[in-house]
């Protein structure tokens, strides 16, 4: 027995956790409450129950004493995710101004090549003009209420007791504020749809816990509207809906860039109208045809991949990744190409942005940690995330275009594994 569970005896835990009289989390009673070592005895009990070894798991860059509370609960280890690097970018942003260095985590051959292929060709066309339209993160409670008048009162209480509500967010955030609130009255239920200032967080749980507060004070001065849920799904998170398409959900934000005929053909290896074609056809007909909400080529896969490297909340790529591409080709023969994302949600502090990977992948594009003023690093990274997103629309498309997809899937994702 390792000496960091010497007082712990792993045949009788394991059987304990089985019969059921032991629950995981209580391994760390074991260890003195330490979670480091309470992974480690857990990893053991594990493999003991299972028969399998947790060698690889075992490696981690955590230290779970600081993660506890924060990020993760019943540690035993890390899942390890490849990280590439595309780049350099040119980005002109309000926030975002020059060349940034997009780190991407993923396991997906050929993904990281394409998108650097993409930055290529933006950058030396000019970059990528990058604007946030929207900053608001939402969450909405759902009341019950007894009748159809009682919901317009409500919604007209609301409307008219706004200040209340402010000082009953202050109370619980510094970096918080309520911006708007949006009411959906369906029958006896009233969906308070909430807008949030959320600084540099990405801000869910800052939007949950000021939507209690006011809930109390609604409950408190409304005995008829009963809370039945902090969140009534009309905010909505980590599930597609087209009410974030529509209204918008954290940033919403557009990038766009005239890529150069003469690069389009030296770098993308294809035209402008080739490109054109790929996108009305594929994106708006094949995508309508699907009854998508969503009309792009693949947001998901640079989404996901930067929101692993930066220590995003990877759920809530299902809405971050909802969104648009327009490509047309100029009238000097250039293409025109841009993307819109009405519901991009990310942060640089909180959630999982403070890990050490997610903090120096942030790092490199200079947008790690609190902005100044407050709200401007989160923006410089929606925006550098957007180009980024643009760079991988722009490659794929133009690798379809050219019938180049499959071959670079063969070259760059089905290498023979060695040993
Ligand atoms: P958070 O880590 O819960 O809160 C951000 C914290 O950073 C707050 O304590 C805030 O202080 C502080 N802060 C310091 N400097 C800041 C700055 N410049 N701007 C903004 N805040 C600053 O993060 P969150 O973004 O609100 O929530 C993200 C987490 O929520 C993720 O872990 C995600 O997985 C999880 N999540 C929760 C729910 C839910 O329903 N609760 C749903 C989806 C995801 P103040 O509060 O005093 O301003």
């Amino acid at each position: 027995m390792s000496q960091e569970y010497a007082n712990a005896d792993v045949s009788h835990l394991a059987n304990r956790i089985v019969k059921g009289d032991l629950g995981l989390h209580k391994l760390d009673t074991f260890v003195e409450g330490d979670k480091n070592k309470g992974a480690a005895l857990r990893r053991a009990v594990l493999e003991k129950i299972t028969g399998v070894r947790l060698t690889h798991i075992s490696q981690t860059v955590f230290d779970f004493n600081q993660l506890y509370g924060r990020n993760i609960e019943n540690p035993i280890g890390s899942a390890h995710v490849p990280m590439g690097v595309a780049g350099p970018l040119l980005v002109k942003g309000e926030y975002a101004k020059g060349l940034f260095f997009v780190p991407l985590a993923c396991s997906e051959g050929a993904l990281v090549a394409s998108v650097n292929r993409g930055c290529a060709a933006i950058t030396r066309s000019g970059g990528a003009i990058v604007r946030v339209l929207r900053n608001e993160m939402t969450r909405a409670p759902l009341f019950r209420v007894n009748s159809v008048e009682q919901a317009v009162e409500l919604v007209q209480w609301v409307r008219a007791n706004r200040r209340l509500l402010e000082e009953a967010v202050g109370k619980v955030t510094r970096h918080g504020r309520l911006l708007d609130v949006e009411p959906y009255i369906v029958g006896n239920n009233v969906f308070l749809r909430f807008k949030f200032f959320t600084g540099d967080a990405m801000g869910m749980n800052m939007a949950t816990i000021a939507c209690d507060e006011i809930r109390k004070v609604i409950e408190e001065h409304l005995p008829f509207a009963h809370c039945i849920s902090l969140s009534g799904n009309v905010c909505t998170d980590k599930k597609p809906a087209h009410i974030n398409a529509i209204r918008g959900r954290g940033k919403t934000v557009v990038a766009e860039a005239v890529v150069n005929k003469d690069v389009v053909s030296k770098v993308l290896k294809t035209e402008p109208e080739a490109v054109v074609e790929v996108n009305v056809r594929k994106n708006y007909v094949g995508s309508a045809t699907a009854g998508s909400i969503s009309f792009n080529a693949h947001f998901a896969n640079i989404i996901a991949a930067i929101f692993i490297a930066t220590g995003q909340d990877v759920a809530q790529v299902v809405e971050s990744s909802i969104g648009y591409t327009y490509a047309e080709v100029t009238e000097g023969g250039d293409l025109y190409i841009s993307v819109t994302l009405p519901s991009l949600e990310v942060g640089t502090v909180g959630g999982g942005t403070w890990l050490p990977t997610a903090r120096e992948a942030l790092a490199l594009m200079g947008c790690a940690g609190g902005g100044d003023p407050v709200g401007s690093n989160a923006l410089k990274f929606a925006e550098v995330v957007t180009a980024a997103v643009l760079a991988g629309e722009l490659s794929l498309l133009a690798a379809l275009a050219a019938h180049h997809l499959a071959e670079a899937h063969k070259r760059l994702g089905r290498r023979k594994r060695h040993g």
